[in-house]
C-alpha cells in the first residue's frame, strides 16, 4: 500500500543529534474516535481517506507512510524549576511535516505512540482521558482565536495503558506550527554544544521567523520576537480564564503556540490563585502567577542564546537583558488593552486601570464567575436594565452595584455608539468555555461506557464560543456544588 501524504520532513534533515530516528509502535486494535475534517482539509489531506482503515492505520502508528521519516526530538527542559538536561519525546513521534494551505509548513506528530530512545521509564503511552482533555481544549483555544496545537485525530488504541488503575489506551494526532521549544534550545546549551544551538537557531529563524534573518542581530531579534509572542499568549490565557498547569521550559513553544495540554484547565470562579493540577502542590503555575513564569521561561531561553548573541558574554547579557525587560510591557499592553475591550473601551485611559483592577478585586472577593460575569456584562453595556443577571454572579450583588455606577460613568466617555458597543463585547467575552465539569463527564462517559456523545456535543458547542446557542445554554454555567472538580491530572 502506498499511502499519499506530502510529507518534507526538514527537522528529521537536521545532524544526528537533534533526534533520535524512531518507529512508532503499532496500536493493537485501533478504533476512530474522532477526525478533524476542517484541520484535515487545511492541511490538504482527505479526511474520509483519515477516516478510513487505511487512515486509521497511520493514525495508530500501525504503518508510517513512504514519505514520512519519524523521529523523537531530543530537548531539554526546566521542570518546576528543576533542570533536567534529557528530556525529550518520550511518547510521543514527530511523523513529519506537512505544508498546508496557506503555505505553512506543520509538524504533524502522534502522541502516545510507544517507547523512544527519551521514555526513561515512561511507556510511551498516552490514556483515553488525556487525549480527549488535549483533543477538547486545544480545539477550544483555536476556536476562542488564541495561537494552540491542533488536534488532528484521537485513535482509542484497544489496548489497556496501566496508570494509578488500568485505563483505556489512546493516540493523539497533533498538528503545530513547530514543536521546537525552549528546552530544545536548552538540550544544546547544557552541553555546551554552541554549533548545535546556532544550527538550531537558524532552523527556527528559517522556518518561523524569517524577516529577522537579515536583522544586524539575528539571534537578539530571535528573542525580542519570542518575547512577543509569549507575552501577547499568555496575556490571551487570562483574558479567558486558562490555565496550562505545567509551564516548564520543554512545554514552552518557540513560536508562541500554546503546547502540552496536561492538567489544563478554565477558572469557573474568579480567583488569581487558581491551581487545579495535582502535581503543582506550591501553586508555582496558579492562575495569576504565569505572567511571571513566562518571563522567568524566556529569560532561560536568552540564557541559551547568549553564546550566540556576542563574543563578550558581559556585553550579550546586557544586551538580552534589554530585550527581556520588554516582556512586562508587552504583557500588560496586551492584558489592559484586552480587558478594556472586554468592558466595552475602545482604549484605555490611565484612570481605567482603577476601574478594571476594582472589578476583578470585587469578582475575587465575591466568588463571580470568570467567563459568566463577561458575557452579563455584554448585556448591561447599554443600560442597568440587565443589571439582575451580572448581580447574581457575586456573593454581595451590592459589590457589583458599586462597581457598575463607575463603569456606565466611563462609558459615557466612549465615542463608539450603543448597538454596536454590545456585539464588539461580545466578540471578545466567550460564553462557552470548556469547562472543567464538562470535561470530566465527557471523559468518564468516554473510559467507563465507550460513549463519545457528550464528546460529539461538547466539540460542536465549544467550536462556536462566541455565539449565544440557547439549546445549548446549560453548557454556559459553573459547576453545581456537586459538580465541582477541584484537581485535573495528566
Ligand atoms: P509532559 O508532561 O508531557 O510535558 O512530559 C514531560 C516529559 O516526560 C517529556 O520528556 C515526555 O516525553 C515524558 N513523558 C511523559 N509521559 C510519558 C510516558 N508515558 N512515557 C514516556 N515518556 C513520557
Ligand atoms: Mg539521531
Ligand atoms: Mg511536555
Amino acid at each position: 500500500m502506498t499511502i499519499q501524504l506530502p510529507f518534507d520532513n526538514s527537522y528529521a534533515r537536521l545532524p544526528d543529534r537533534f533526534h533520535a530516528r524512531v518507529t512508532p509502535t503499532a496500536a493493537g486494535t485501533p478504533r476512530l474516535i474522532r477526525v478533524n475534517v476542517e484541520l484535515a482539509r487545511h492541511l490538504g489531506l482527505d479526511p474520509q481517506w483519515l477516516a478510513s482503515p487505511d487512515g486509521v492505520e497511520v493514525l495508530a502508528g500501525r504503518r508510517v507512510p513512504d514519505e514520512a521519516d519519524p523521529v523523537a526530538m531530543a530537548y531539554a527542559g526546566h521542570q518546576f524549576g528543576q533542570f533536567v538536561p534529557q528530556l525529550g519525546d518520550g511518547r510521543a513521534i514527530l511523523l513529519g511535516e506537512i505544508i498546508d494551505k496557506d503555505g505553512t509548513r506543520r509538524d504533524l506528530q502522534l502522541k502516545g505512540s510507544g517507547r523512544t530512545p527519551f521514555s526513561r521509564g515512561g511507556d510511551g503511552r498516552a490514556a483515553l482521558g488525556p487525549v480527549l482533555r488535549e483533543y477538547i481544549v486545544s480545539e477550544a483555544m483555536a476556536a476562542l482565536g488564541i495561537s494552540s496545537t491542533r488536534s488532528l485525530a484521537a485513535v482509542a488504541t484497544g489496548e489497556p495503558v496501566v496508570r494509578e488503575r488500568m485505563l483505556p489506551g489512546a493516540l493523539l494526532a497533533r498538528v503545530a506550527s513547530s514543536h521546537v521549544r525552549i528546552g530544545t534550545f536548552q538540550y544544546f546549551a547544557a552541553r555546551g554544544d554552541v554549533d548545535g544551538l546556532r544550527i538550531l537557531a537558524d532552523y527556527v529563524i528559517h522556518r518561523h521567523y524569517p524577516e529577522v534573518a537579515r536583522a544586524k542581530q539575528p539571534y537578539l531579534e530571535l528573542l525580542d520576537r519570542v518575547v512577543t509572542r509569549q507575552a501577547e499568549l499568555v496575556a490571551k490565557w487570562l483574558l479567558v480564564g486558562f490555565i496550562h498547569g505545567v509551564m516548564n521550559t520543554d512545554n514552552v513553544s518557540i513560536v508562541g503556540e500554546t503546547i502540552d495540554y496536561g492538567p489544563c484547565a478554565f477558572m469557573d470562579a474568579y480567583d488569581p490563585a487558581t491551581v487545579f493540577s495535582s502535581i503543582d502542590r506550591q501553586g508555582r503555575y496558579a492562575y495569576g502567577r504565569q505572567p511571571g513564569i513566562a518571563d522567568w521561561n524566556l529569560t532561560r531561553l536568552a540564557e541559551t542564546l547568549l553564546p550566540l548573541i556576542a563574543e563578550q558574554q558581559e556585553e550579550a547579557v546586557v544586551q538580552a537583558q534589554e530585550v527581556l525587560a520588554a516582556f512586562a510591557p508587552r504583557f500588560e499592553t496586551a492584558f489592559h488593552g484586552g480587558l478594556a475591550r472586554k468592558l466595552g473601551l475602545s482604549s484605555l485611559l490611565a484612570e481605567d486601570e482603577a476601574l478594571v483592577g476594582d472589578l476583578l478585586q470585587a469578582m475575587a472577593e465575591n466568588r463571580a464567575d470568570f467567563t459568566l460575569t463577561f458575557r452579563r456584562l455584554c448585556d448591561a453595556v447599554n443600560g442597568p436594565e440587565e443589571d439582575a443577571a451580572v448581580r447574581a454572579l457575586f456573593d454581595d450583588p451590592d459589590a457589583y452595584e458599586r462597581w457598575a455606577v463607575r463603569w456606565r460613568q466611563r462609558l459615557q466617555a466612549e465615542r463608539q455608539d450603543v448597538g454596536t458597543r454590545r456585539d464588539v463585547m461580545r466578540a471578545v467575552n466567550p460564553a462557552f468555555i470548556p469547562r472543567n465539569h464538562r470535561i470530566e463527564a465527557v471523559i468518564d462517559a468516554a473510559v467507563e461506557r465507550d460513549d463519545f456523545s457528550a464528546f460529539d456535543e461538547l466539540m460542536a458547542v465549544l467550536a462556536h464560543p462566541y455565539e449565544d446557542q440557547p439549546e445549548f445554554a446549560r453548557y454556559a454555567n459553573p459547576p453545581e456544588p456537586h459538580e465541582e472538580v477541584s484537581q485535573t491530572f495528566c
